[in-house]
């Protein structure tokens, strides 16, 4: 399987109305901190709050059109920015959409995907029941998966913020990018890559659960225990059986960062007091890198601000300095101070 950039220009083409062509802004505090340019690529600006609209988009657009109430129609176990993506993507295409989970997801979560025109199928009590919901809707009522990042038209579609990054600013040194399946580094990677082989791409995520980490240091894919953390979104494994990110990450990237939850909390304070911006804990992986020290800019820099989608009682917590605890996880807050 070969993904090249003309797959990529395809994608912009095809997804152009339903996904946003997002701004890039300058971070005035971040560029004082590093002494280059340092901007912030909003995908919390999508019609979703988040970049999973892109290839979400790509993949569901290359369906042929049905009826919302016919057979035809698009499936996926995602709870979180990838489920929003293809339930919109999906109505945009007049295609029935369902989202299986388990019946320990929140009511928020089974609203928010409603309110976009998607089915939600609750089923049993995990993950993994979740996810077989969806392999029988698939042989029994010949829907369609769409994966959240293993899949072709999913990494050609996030690719196109690599397109968008090399126009928007040609002299870029490097791009920071939050990384968990991969399907938004390889495909950034190898757009901006392809257009100028210098430019450095740095993938990002928590040290806990840092499942592209350890199997590109292992040299295949690895499971990792999954935990709890601010960076919610960069939760999950690669897949044992990867296809596709695993060897462009691993070609791709010219290093991979790991932060810590409280570098995480530190940078969504920055992020909102310096550059009044509300965001999740994902998208706060690239100033967390910098300002813990971790990696430092050779030029002109853009980091990834992939989504927005967070409980605003915990962001607020966040904001105000306050301690947080999700599941196993307690972090001792500090009021913020530049
Ligand atoms: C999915 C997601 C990521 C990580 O993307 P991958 O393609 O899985 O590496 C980062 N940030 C947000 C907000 C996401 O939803």
């Amino acid at each position: 399987m070969t993904l090249t950039l003309a797959d990529i220009f395809a994608a912009r083409r095809r997804i152009a109305g339903v996904a946003a062509v997002t701004p890039l802004v300058p971070s005035p505090f971040m560029q004082q901190r590093t002494g280059h340019d340092f901007l912030l690529k909003l995908e919390t600006t999508q019609p979703i709050g988040a970049f999973k609209l892109r290839g979400a988009a790509n993949a569901v657009l290359q369906q042929p059109e049905g009826t919302r109430d016919g057979t035809r129609g698009v499936t996926c176990c995602s709870t979180g920015n990838h489920g929003r993506g293809v339930a919109y993507a999906a109505r945009a295409r007049g295609l029935r959409a369902v989202v299986c989970m388990s019946s320990l997801v929140p009511q928020t979560k089974i609203d928010g995907i409603e309110a976009l025109g998607a089915e939600v199928r609750i089923v049993g009590r995990s993950q993994d029941d979740a996810q077989r919901e969806c392999l029988r809707l698939v042989a029994d009522e010949g829907l369609t998966e769409i994966s959240p990042f293993d899949d072709p038209a999913v990494v050609a579609g996030q690719g196109t913020i690599g397109l968008e990054l090399s126009e928007q600013r040609p002299d870029l040194a490097a791009i920071l990018v939050p990384l968990s399946g991969g399907g938004l580094a390889a495909g950034i990677a190898l757009a901006a890559k392809a257009i100028n082989p210098d430019l450095r791409v740095i993938g990002i995520t928590m040290d806990r659960g840092a499942a592209m980490h350890a199997s590109i240091r292992a040299g295949h894919p690895v499971e990792v225990e999954e935990v709890a953390s601010l960076a919610d979104s960069l939760g999950g494994g690669i897949g044992l059986d990867n296809r596709l990110t695993f060897a462009l990450c691993r070609d791709l990237l010219d290093a991979t960062v790991l932060v810590t939850e409280a570098e995480i909390y530190r940078a969504m304070q920055t992020l909102y007091y310096e550059d009044r911006i509300v965001c999740e804990g994902a998208s706060a992986v690239g100033h967390a890198a910098i300002l813990s020290g971790k990696w430092s800019p050779p030029g002109p820099t853009a980091t990834i601000i992939s989504g927005r989608n967070l409980d605003m009682t915990l962001h607020a917590d966040i904001m105000q300095g306050r301690d947080v605890t999700l599941g196993d996880l307690a972090i001792g807050g500090q009021p913020y101070a530049a």
